[in-house]
């Protein structure tokens, strides 16, 4: 068989990638190993996730009413895991259901199949699904290469014991189990490990580094913190290695080795969520001319070309940030780039998002990073608590921040911590793309009393014009 654009992964890069090739006017097959298209993010990532820190969300919520609110229940609430984890399933059901739909309405062909490469322009196709073309042999002209990535489980972590998960084993929701380890304190493991914990686990986190979200900002990072220690009780190891991990009886034990924990305890389950490592091995990729880096990563450039003619990367294979918008983007201009157009990805201002409660949310040029590279930044911070919104939700340890060019007044980074600062941060994101000055957000009139306006704020705080209490 052969199809002009074979896409090798079906997940947000490799859909989007697909459908976008086809709405060109490509000829396009989509091959993807798992009986359902939607990749990591829909079956075990970014969606299953946001459906349970929901249900966390709405139970912290109902206890900031009961301890300072002013509204009682008598009860604490009861969780019936097991309605839990089938709206979770129904949420992935109804999306992968709809992501077959709009391949059909494409003429996307789905072929279910783990895919190899035998040369620059052939796969093998195994598995026993009827799709599988005879002869098992796929021909293409051009292939987007889109496998993924897959949770890094450490040699010495995997003692073969499924108390010890990783994040799919977490978002399998097997139990609520009475006590949990969370090994990393990035944002998988803290979104998981508020999921259990408002669910009724005792959660500790033990994290390497001297803070949690290694590589977010600190002063985003610090109303998190110190949530995060409330809902843990104190149990934030920081500085803190596992040394090691065995099985005893129907417990894990832990050795730690830090200043604040030497020592070793017994937990339920333990959540091993340290990164990700890109799906490169075992591909055949040595059959074609792809470069693969020493971090695992397809190296390809700004039209996500490999060294291969033949074919291109995108998504969490082809580099950090491991985040689904930017593989669907790259699907997008990969996609372009096969039919003949110029596209380019110019990575100025993807947004990071963690879901956590309070969210931490960025885009462009981080403090950390103009620091590193030794940039000047003006950095204008708006507090919550000068935000009339924030006082009326009772949220007022979040802050809204621009980074801006002190020569050209330019919006080069915004960072916001806080509720719902994944949704705010779009507005940044525009504003980097768009290359807006200070004054472009403070003269768009923003919606009263909303935390939107805080973004107008920060920009005002530039200006020298912000009001005290707004
Ligand atoms: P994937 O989604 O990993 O899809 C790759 C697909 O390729 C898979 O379906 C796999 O079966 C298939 N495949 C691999 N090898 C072969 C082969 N040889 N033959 C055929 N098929 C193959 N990102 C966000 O942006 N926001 C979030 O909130 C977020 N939350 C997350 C929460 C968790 C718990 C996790 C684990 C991840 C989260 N992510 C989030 C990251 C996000 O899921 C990934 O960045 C995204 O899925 C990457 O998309 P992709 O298309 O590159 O690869």
């Amino acid at each position: 068989m052969h199809s002009p654009v074979v896409v090798l992964g079906g997940g947000p890069g490799g859909y989007a990638a697909a459908f976008l090739a086809a709405d060109e006017g490509l000829d396009v097959a989509i091959v993807e190993a798992e009986p359902r298209l939607g990749g990591t993010c829909l079956l075990r990532g970014c969606i299953p996730s946001k459906a349970l820190l929901h249900v966390a969300k709405v139970i912290s919520e109902v206890d900031s009413l009961r301890e300072e609110w002013g509204v009682e229940y008598n009860e604490k609430p009861k969780i019936d895991v097991d309605k839990v984890r089938a709206r979770k399933e129904k949420v992935i059901s109804n999306l992968t259901g709809g992501l077959g739909q709009l391949a059909k309405r494409r003429n996307v062909t789905v072929i279910q199949a783990r895919g190899t490469f035998l040369n620059s322009t052939t796969l093998k196709l195994e598995g026993d699904d009827q799709s599988i073309p005879e002869g098992g042999e796929l021909t293409f002209d051009h292939c987007i290469l889109a496998t993924g990535s897959i949770p890094a489980m450490p040699a010495a972590f995997d003692i073969g014991s499924d108390r010890v998960m990783d994040s799919t084993g977490a978002l399998a929701l097997a139990d609520i189990p009475e006590t949990m380890l969370v090994v990393g304190g990035g944002y998988i493991g803290l979104e998981m490990g508020s999921v259990y914990a408002h669910l009724g686990t005792k959660v500790t986190v033990v994290e390497l580094m001297d803070g949690l979200l290694p590589g977010a900002d600190r002063d985003l990072v610090k109303p998190l913190a110190k949530r995060i220690d409330k809902m843990c009780e104190g149990r934030v190891l920081l500085n803190t290695k596992v040394g090691s991990i065995a099985e005893d009886g129907d417990k894990i034990e832990v050795t730690f080795e830090g200043p604040a924990h030497f020592g070793h305890e017994k937990f339920d389950r333990v959540l091993v969520s340290i990164g990700r490592r890109p799906v490169t091995r075992g591909l055949g990729l040595e059959n074609t001319q792809v470069v693969v880096n020493d971090r695992g990563f397809v190296e390809c450039d700004a039209q996500q070309r490999t060294a291969d003619p033949h074919i291109f990367a995108i998504g969490d294979v082809a580099g950090d940030p491991m985040l689904a918008h930017k593989a669907s983007h790259e699907g997008r201009v990969a996609a372009e780039v096969i039919a003949g157009k110029p596209s380019v990805f110019d990575k100025a201002a993807i947004p990071a998002v963690v879901f956590t409660d309070p969210e931490i949310a960025w885009a462009g040029l981080t403090e950390g990073e103009a620091k590193a590279a030794g940039r000047k930044v003006d950095v204008e911070v708006y507090p919550w608590a000068a935000s009339g919104r924030a006082q009326a939700l009772g949220i007022t340890d979040g802050l809204t921040k621009w980074l801006v060019d002190p020569e050209t007044h330019r919006v080069l980074g915004c960072g916001i911590v806080g509720s719902g600062a994944g949704e705010l941060i779009a507005e940044a994101v525009l504003a980097i793309e768009m290359g807006c000055e200070v004054h472009d957000i403070t003269e768009s009139v923003h919606p009263h009393p909303t935390l939107s306006e805080t973004l107008m704020n920060a920009g005002e705080v530039h200006l020298g014009t912000a009001t005290e209490i707004y």
